[in-house]
This record gives structure tokens, C-alpha cells and sequence, in this order.
């Protein structure tokens, strides 16, 4: 096996690796790291979960560790899809380049010119940006790319799909032919395939097992749900996501909850948060220092959803995430395993829970395909609710947010307001309650969901609210296991 330490990585990076308490080299890391010391071109196939940031970051110290930057010429060129993919990378860098004496910035969106201007004055080894804040700047006049000796493009489909090829290609065109390319993507779309031919000289190509196949530890399934009438299914989908998050009981200590529009992640928080749920929003729109505090609630446990777009959450790296809600089914494929690899990381169990309308199966089907197994259906959590409901008052289609977290708690004349989205409900039947304090969702018992649990349920098996939605609910986790 190899060893970081076969690597020609300098010593005061290997310190570094070794107090971040790394052991061996991860796939990415061991192929790519070698042919980068050498001044190679470098296309890692790999996405995020697999080491792929240390897999540029670390060479990329160690051949900058000699010589200096000019001012507004910077060394080397990290650009990234989105502003926490960049920050992200930039916390990285900090953490291996500690005892090494190297400049970096971070040209990111929402933050002001003025501060990236001197950090680019003084000269930069390291410069990590987002394709156009970096554009912007060099527009400005403020910014000399023809010192750039390495440029690394992280996660180029996702580039692709947000339109940034075009500004790739640009930036490219900007730095000197002679620079050495470090290129990552987590699949090689058409147009990806075209880049890296047009730009990348006879690259070392390392490609390591894509998560599709490699998620053994994420258990997954799928709610069909058909909401009882058009107008309601909105309200009613978002009552589902309540119920599967409710069953999940303890075992959910956080989860990121995925939905395709910004819209409809600013809808679902808004959602969560009036039915006492621990949540926010995190999308493109939010404004940067937002942003930033929402992130760090959630990786340190201070918060326990995190509703979000695809952008917004692509390559955060937050190492213990128990669940993945998908609220919408992603419209493509790819970013359905992008999504479900956030849990299940690191040799960790994970589950991915997905609520399908009609208008999505198609795309549903496309997942399938492409992960080449069928996801076990759950069944729709609401069905029972249905059945009692044709004989409940009309419009009993979403329930009250619960007045207090305590289960079977007897109702007080006097009831909260009913939030926006619903109707005039009878209260629901019992709901476990829900541990929203950052305390106990950090226990250390409730996150060690053994695989046992899932063969003992009968092999990848999802169970299922069904028709006994109630008391199943009502139930242990641990009654669960023994019913
Ligand atoms: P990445 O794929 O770059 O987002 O990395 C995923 C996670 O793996 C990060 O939390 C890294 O700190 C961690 N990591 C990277 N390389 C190693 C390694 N060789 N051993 C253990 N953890 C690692």
C-alpha cells in the first residue's frame, strides 16, 4: 500500500498530513499525486468524499514551497464552480500549508474588491477562485495571469452545468500555454471530454470508483407520492417530508435536504422552521456572510437541516451528514448520486430518502438507470392519513404545526396559529417528538446506525409507513428492530 510518505510530498507538508491525522493516501491522492511532482497534466475522474482536494492541494504546496509571488501575478490558479466549493478549498490549503510560508487568496462573489485587491497587490502564491469573480477581476485591470505555472479546474461538470465553460476556456487562454493543468471532474460529459482535449497535454488520467457503485453504505429509498389534489400537493409533499424525517426518529441527527428550485428551498426551510423543525436555507441567493453562518451551524451541529439547491451544497464536505432528504428527484441523474454521497461518508452509514410526484418519474427512471438498481419504494407515509381523512371534514389535507414537542400532549384550548400553508385540521395523530437540540442530535449513540439493522430488516429493504403509519411512528427505533 502506499505511503504518504513515498509520495516526494515535502517533509513540512507530511507534518502537516500527519497532524491532520491522514494514514495512508486515498486512491485519488496515490495516483494523482505523483504524475502532479512530476509537472504533469493531471484528469482526475473523481468526486467529492474521495481525497480529491488533498490530490492537487498537496502537490501543489510542495512545488510552490520554493520561489515567490509578483505582485498581481499569481503562482498558481485554483478555480472552483461555487463560492463554499472555493472556501472549502481555501480551508484545505490552510490546513496543509501550515508550516509552509505561502500566500493565498480567495476571490470569491459577496465579498468586497477592496480586500481581494491588496491581498493580489502584495503578490499571491495561491490564488482560489470562482471563474467569474476571477474574470471580474481581471477585467479591472487588477490581475496578471501570466506568471500562473499550475491551474487546477475542480469539479468541471458541475462548471458545465452552471455555463461556466465558457469562462473556463477564457481563463485558460489567459494563463501561459506552457502552464502545468491539474483537472477535476466527477464524470466526463461530451463537452468535458472536449476541454481537456483542447486544453490538457497528454494527461495522466486517474479515475477512481464512481459513488454510484461505491455507496454500498447509503441505504436508499423512495416515496411515489400523488398528492390527493393538484392544489394540495404542494402542502401535502411538504407533510410527507415531516413524516419520513419523524420516522427516522433519533437515527436523523442532521440531514440535508435537497429541492431543485431556490424557491422551493427557501419555501421548505420557511416550512420546517414554523413546524418546529431545526432548519435553514442555503441557495445562491442568500447573501455570502449568510451563507457562511448557516454552513458552520451545520458542521458544527448547532443546526440540523439544512434545506438546499444543488449549487449551494455541491462538494461541501461535511463529513457526519446521517440523512439526504430529496425533496424534488434531481433532474439529472449525476446529481442524484452528487446529492446522496453527502451521508454515508468516510466508512459511515448513511440513507437517502427521496419523495417522487408523478411529473418526476421520468427523471426517476433516469436515476435508476443510471445507478443500475431499482430503489426500494417506501410507502407514502400520507396514504393512511388519506383513508381516515375521506371521513375527517373536508380540507383536512395538512395538520397544524404541533403546539408542543411532547408526544400524545393534550390539546390547550387555546392552539398556536395555524402557519400559512394550512388548512383547518383536526391535530394530527401522535408524532414522536423531535430532538432539535444540537445536545442530543450529537449523541454518539444515535448516529451508530449498524448495517446489521438494515439485514436484519431484510436485506436493502426500506421499511415502509404503510398502513401502519401511526404506531409505527409511535414506536422505538428499538421496538422497530424487534417487531
Ligand atoms: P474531499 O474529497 O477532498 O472533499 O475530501 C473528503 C474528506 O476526506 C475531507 O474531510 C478530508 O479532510 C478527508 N481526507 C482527505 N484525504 C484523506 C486521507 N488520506 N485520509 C483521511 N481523510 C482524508
Amino acid at each position: 500500500m502506499t505511503k504518504f510518505s513515498d509520495l516526494n510530498l515535502n517533509s513540512k507538508v507530511l507534518k502537516a498530513i500527519e497532524e491532520a491525522g491522514y494514514e495512508t493516501p486515498t486512491p485519488i491522492q496515490a495516483g494523482a499525486i505523483p504524475p502532479a511532482l512530476e509537472g504533469r497534466d493531471v484528469l482526475g475522474i473523481a468526486q467529492t468524499g474521495t481525497g480529491k482536494t488533498a490530490s492537487f492541494t498537496l502537490p501543489l504546496i510542495t512545488m510552490l514551497a520554493r520561489g515567490r509571488a509578483r505582485a498581481r501575478m499569481p503562482r498558481s490558479l485554483v478555480l472552483c464552480p461555487t463560492r463554499e466549493l472555493a472556501a472549502q478549498v481555501a480551508e484545505n490549503f490552510d490546513t496543509y500549508a501550515k508550516h509552509v510560508k505561502l500566500t493565498k487568496a480567495l476571490l470569491i462573489g459577496g465579498v468586497s474588491f477592496k480586500e481581494q485587491d491588496i491581498l493580489i497587490d502584495k503578490g499571491v502564491d495561491v490564488l482560489i477562485a470562482t471563474p467569474g469573480r476571477l474574470l471580474d477581476h481581471f477585467e479591472r485591470g487588477k490581475l496578471i495571469l501570466n506568471d500562473v505555472k499550475v491551474m487546477v479546474v475542480d469539479e468541471a461538470d458541475r462548471m458545465l452545468d452552471m455555463g461556466f465553460i465558457p469562462d473556463i476556456e477564457r481563463i485558460f487562454g489567459l494563463t501561459p500555454f506552457t502552464r502545468q493543468t491539474l483537472f477535476f471532474s466527477a464524470t466526463m460529459a461530451p463537452e468535458i471530454e472536449r476541454i481537456t482535449n483542447t486544453f490538457l497535454s497528454n494527461p495522466e488520467r486517474i479515475e477512481v470508483a464512481r459513488q454510484a457503485t461505491a455507496s454500498e453504505t447509503i441505504e436508499q429509498g423512495v416515496v411515489m407520492f400523488k398528492g390527493s389534489r393538484k392544489d394540495r400537493e404542494a402542502s401535502e409533499k411538504r407533510k410527507v417530508l415531516r413524516m419520513l424525517i419523524d420516522a427516522e426518529g433519533e437515527k436523523c441527527t442532521n440531514a440535508i435536504i435537497f429541492c431543485n428550485r431556490k424557491t422551493d428551498v427557501d419555501i421548505v426551510a420557511k416550512s420546517l422552521t414554523k413546524y418546529k423543525y431545526d432548519a435553514a436555507p442555503i441557495h445562491g441567493d442568500l447573501d455570502q456572510s449568510q451563507r457562511t453562518r448557516t454552513l458552520e451551524g451545520f458542521r458544527n451541529g448547532d443546526l440540523r437541516f439544512l434545506v438546499a439547491s444543488d449549487v449551494a451544497a455541491r462538494g461541501l464536505d461535511v463529513p457526519s451528514v446521517s440523512h439526504v432528504f430529496n425533496f424534488d428527484v434531481p433532474s439529472h441523474a449525476e446529481d442524484y448520486v452528487h446529492r446522496i454521497g453527502r451521508t454515508g461518508r468516510a466508512g459511515r452509514d448513511g440513507k437517502a430518502i427521496m419523495i417522487c410526484v408523478p411529473r418526476d418519474e421520468r427523471n426517476f427512471e433516469d436515476i435508476e438507470k443510471l445507478i443500475q438498481k431499482a430503489i426500494p419504494r417506501i410507502d407514502n407515509p400520507l396514504a393512511k392519513g388519506r383513508s381516515e381523512a375521506a371521513e375527517a371534514p373536508k380540507d383536512a389535507a395538512e395538520e397544524k404545526p404541533k403546539a408542543t414537542r411532547a408526544p400524545r400532549a393534550p390539546r390547550t384550548p387555546k392552539a398556536e396559529p395555524a402557519p400559512a400553508e394550512t388548512t383547518t385540521a383536526p391535530e394530527p395523530v401522535a408524532e414522536k417528538p423531535k430532538s432539535t437540540s444540537s445536545r442530543s442530535r450529537s449523541s454518539s449513540s444515535s448516529r451508530s446506525r449498524s448495517s446489521s439493522s438494515r439485514d436484519e430488516r431484510g436485506g436493502n429493504k426500506v421499511v415502509g409507513l404503510g398502513d401502519h403509519t401511526p404506531s409505527f411512528i409511535e414506536l422505538s427505533f428499538e421496538e422497530r428492530r424487534a417487531s
